[in-house]
């Protein structure tokens, strides 16, 4: 007898979201999580957690893009709605850029300009706007792009209060339990795959994963001496760095992206390099303290957006691929899950594109593999 009307296998920030928002709706849920509550393993723990659809939109897909602005105010709502306060901040970011690299803001304008036909969702900030709206950064950047409409979330704060919420709607929550997806089809109707690189052996195809994991490193700097008041980006031609200042003097410095699956520490060249562009940027951060460097690995499907898979025999949903956009797509990816995972429940016909956020939601082939 199937206790669980779902079982979500995977606890990070997909799992706890969407297990939340069934929960929210009704259904009898049991969660899975390999991780500690605080959400340890997961990558959603090393994230910066930056919102940022307008900058990201120079190298991210449209889809992801649409999904980034779509999923901002969901986040306003939700962390509004969370009993555990949650820093959300929508202060906008800023780009800078050192002279020598002005070809470099050059390009990323055009990209910008190729990417957004509202040209409001970007700014030139002059020295005199820089001294106006980040003090600290006077008369060290001639010239910078503010993207207004961009935020950012605290990412272990955020992991945290859905823990709390799932607990108060009564999700039965297993933290630091690894489980599999036939414990998960004992136990409930439908398992909810959300393992993110923990699940990529189910993303066969033709005898290869289409899943794999981009490496990510990120200091964590306690800099009591900077004030900074949105996050603050640094175009340069080896080491882009952004600067994600969240509570208490707290930074997050990233991130790396090394096409490796080599999650060991942080390595002496990369430590070296996020630090010395991050000297540049302020002096005073040669004060800071670091209190930990990270790695971790984004789950990225081959076409760098996230999907939706379905196998109505095994009666297993899977929700994968958000790359370096998790926190920025993850409300519009959870509630299109639920709307997917509902209709299969009650064995109707799945919702239309736009129900789904334009996400590809697949069947799994005959093989049980994913196209
Ligand atoms: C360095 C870095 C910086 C980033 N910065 C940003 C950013 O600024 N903005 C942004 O939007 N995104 C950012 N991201 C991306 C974001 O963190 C990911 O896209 C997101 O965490 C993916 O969510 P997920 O739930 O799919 O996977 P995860 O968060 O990795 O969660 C997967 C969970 O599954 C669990 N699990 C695995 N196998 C099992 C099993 N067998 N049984 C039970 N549980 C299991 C794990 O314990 C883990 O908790 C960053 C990522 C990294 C690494």
């Amino acid at each position: 007898m199937k206790q669980y009307d779902v079982a979500v296998l995977g606890g990070g920030l997909l799992g706890r979201l969407t297990a939340w928002l069934l929960a929210d709706q009704g259904c009898k849920v049991i969660l899975f999580n390999a991780g500690k509550r605080n959400g340890e393993d997961a990558a959603a723990f090393a994230a910066a957690a930056m919102l940022a659809p307008t900058a990201e939109a120079v190298e991210a897909t449209p889809l992801v893009v649409q999904l980034g602005y779509a999923s901002l105010p969901i986040w306003r709502q939700w962390v509004d709605s969370f009993p555990t306060p949650v820093f959300m901040q929508q202060n906008g970011s800023l780009i800078v850029w050192h002279p020598q690299d002005h070809a470099l803001a050059k390009q990323f304008s055009q990209h910008l300009q190729r990417a957004h036909q509202d040209s409001s969702v970007w700014q030139v900030w002059h020295n005199q706007e820089i001294s106006e709206h980040e003090p600290q950064l006077a008369g060290r950047f001639q010239q910078g792009l503010f993207l207004p409409t961009e935020g950012q979330l605290d990412n272990r704060q955020t992991l945290l209060a859905l823990a709390d919420v799932l607990d108060r709607q009564q999700v039965s929550c297993h933290w630091g339990r690894s489980s599999d997806l036939a414990e998960c089809a004992a136990l409930a109707h439908w398992t909810l795959d959300c393992r993110g690189y923990g699940g990529k052996g189910n993303w066969n195809s033709h005898g290869q994963s289409r899943l794999r994991g981009v490496r990510g490193e990120v200091l964590r700097l306690y800099a009591p001496d900077i004030e900074l008041h949105r996050p603050v980006r640094v175009l340069h031609p080896r080491y882009p760095i952004y600067i994600a200042p969240k509570q208490d003097k707290l930074f997050v410095i990233g991130a790396t992206q090394i096409e490796s699956e080599d999650d060991s520490n942080l390595s002496v060249r990369s430590g070296l390099e996020l630090m010395s562009a991050l000297y540049t940027v302020h002096p005073a951060f040669g004060e800071a303290r670091i209190l930990e460097s990270m790695a971790e690995l984004r789950p990225t499907l081959n076409h760098e957006s996230p999907e939706i898979r379905y196998d109505t025999q095994n009666r297993v949903v899977t929700v994968n691929g958000l790359f370096r956009h998790g926190f920025m797509i993850s409300p519009t990816v959870s509630i299109a899950t639920v709307r997917v995972l509902q209709t299969l429940m009650q064995q109707q016909s799945l919702p239309d594109a736009q129900a789904c956020y334009h996400i590809d939601v697949l069947p799994v082939n005959q093989n049980g593999e994913a196209d």
